[in-house]
C-alpha cells in the first residue's frame, strides 16, 4: 500500500476553484488514461465545472466506447486556452501528451497532474499526486472521490475506473496487486452494480479475422535467446498490409512473447513508416524503464515504451545489444 490521501485531497482543493478545466490524456490512449480522465471530468462537472477532454490520438475501437460517457476530442489549442487550468492524466512529462507538448510547458496556465509513472516533471506542476507504485491511475482517481465525495461515484463513473484498474493492472495480476486493489474493486462493483464479466469481453474480446492472421505470422517468428532470455516478436508494415490490420491491431501482442515460459524480458518491435516503436516487458528485476529511457521512450520497471530511427534489424540489433550490457552491470 502507498500514500496518496494528502495529495488527492490538496489536488481535489485546488481543482475545485477552476470555472473551466481541460483534461488531457497522453497520445496512444488506453483504458487507464481514458477511464481516468472521463472519472476526472465527471467529478469536476459535479461542481459545475466545465470541461474539455482532450488527447491527440484516436481512441483505439475497444475503448471507444467509454467515451460515450464522457467526450474525448482534439481540440485546437485556441479551445484549450479558453480553460483556466490543465489537469493531465496518466502521464506526467509535456512529451507524453502529444504534439502540443511545447504549448502546455509555455502557455502560462496553472497545470495539475494525476498519475502513477515515475519520474515526473515536477517543476510543471501547481499540484500533483505522482505515486509510482499506484497500479494505476485510475486507482488514485477513486482515492480522490473517496476521500472528497465518495456518493459521487455512480455505474458510469464505476465502468470507467473498473477498466483502468483492469487493464493496467493485467487482469488484477501485476506486483502492483494488493488487498487494497480488490477492496477498489469490491467498491467499484458495489457501487456501479458492475456487470465485470460485459466489461472484459468490450476490452478484450474484440480481435477481427485480420488481427488473428497477423498475430500467427508473428508468433512464427517469436525467438528468445538463451543467454539473456530476451524474446523478441517484430511487426512490419508488410505485415500489416498484407493482413489488412492498422498498427491499433498490434495493441497486447507483447503478450506472447511474454507468455513464453523461458522468458525474462519481451520486446515487440513494430514498424512504423521511418521509425520503430517498441514494447517493452520484464517478468525478472530487469528494469525495462531503464532501458526505454536509452531509445526515447520510458514507463515503468515492468513495461515500457520506445522508439527506434531503424531500420528494424538495426533496431533490434542495437535494444538487444544494450539488453546484453545491462545485464552485465
Ligand atoms: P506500450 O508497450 O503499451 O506502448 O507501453 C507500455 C507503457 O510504457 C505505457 O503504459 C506507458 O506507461 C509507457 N510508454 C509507452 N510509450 C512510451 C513513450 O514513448 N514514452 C514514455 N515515457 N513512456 C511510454
Ligand atoms: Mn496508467
Amino acid at each position: 500500500m502507498y500514500e496518496y490521501k494528502e495529495a488527492v485531497i490538496n489536488l481535489a482543493h485546488q481543482l475545485k476553484e477552476f470555472r473551466s478545466v481541460a483534461i488531457i490524456s497522453h497520445v496512444r490512449p488506453d483504458a487507464d488514461a481514458i477511464g481516468s480522465q472521463i472519472a476526472m471530468a465527471k467529478w469536476l462537472k459535479s461542481f459545475g465545472t466545465d470541461v474539455l477532454c482532450h488527447n491527440d490520438d484516436p481512441i483505439p475501437a475497444n475503448i471507444k466506447w467509454l467515451t460515450d460517457i464522457e467526450p474525448v476530442e482534439f481540440y485546437t489549442q485556441t479551445e484549450l486556452e479558453s480553460c483556466d487550468a490543465f489537469l493531465f492524466v496518466d502521464g506526467n512529462t509535456p512529451d507524453r501528451f502529444g504534439e502540443y507538448a511545447d504549448f502546455f510547458r509555455n502557455a502560462g496556465k496553472p497545470a495539475f497532474m494525476i498519475d502513477h509513472h515515475p519520474q515526473p516533471d515536477e517543476s510543471l506542476f501547481k499540484a500533483m499526486v505522482s505515486v509510482p507504485a499506484a497500479g494505476s491511475t485510475a486507482e488514485l482517481v477513486f482515492y480522490l472521490y473517496q476521500n472528497t465525495n465518495p456518493d459521487l461515484i455512480e455505474p458510469e463513473t464505476a465502468t470507467a475506473l473498473y477498466a483502468g484498474i483492469m487493464t493496467d493492472t493485467g487482469s488484477f495480476r501485476f506486483d502492483s496487486v494488493g488487498a487494497h486493489t480488490h477492496m477498489i474493486i469490491s467498491e467499484l462493483i458495489r457501487k456501479g452494480q458492475l456487470n465485470v464479466a460485459r466489461i472484459h469481453e468490450r476490452i478484450y474480446d474484440t480481435m477481427s479475422e485480420n488481427q488473428l492472421k497477423l498475430i500467427s505470422r508473428a508468433l512464427e517468428q517469436i525467438s528468445c535467446d538463451p543467454k539473456t532470455k530476451l524474446s523478441v516478436m517484430y511487426i512490419t508494415e508488410k505485415d500489416l498490409e498484407e493482413t489488412g490490420c492498422t498498427h491499433e491491431d498490434t495493441e497486447g501482442l507483447i503478450n506472447y512473447p511474454l507468455s513464453l515460459k523461458e522468458t525474462k524480458i519481451a520486446i515487440l518491435f513494430s514498424e512504423r513508416r521511418n521509425k520503430v516503436k517498441m514494447s517493452l516487458r520484464s517478468k525478472s528485476d530487469f528494469n525495462v524503464n531503464t532501458l526505454a529511457r536509452f531509445f526515447d521512450g520510458g514507463g515503468h520497471a515492468k513495461a515500457a515504451g520506445a522508439w527506434h530511427p531503424g531500420p528494424m534489424e538495426n533496431a533490434v540489433e542495437e535494444v538487444s545489444e544494450k539488453v546484453r550490457e545491462l545485464l552485465k552491470e
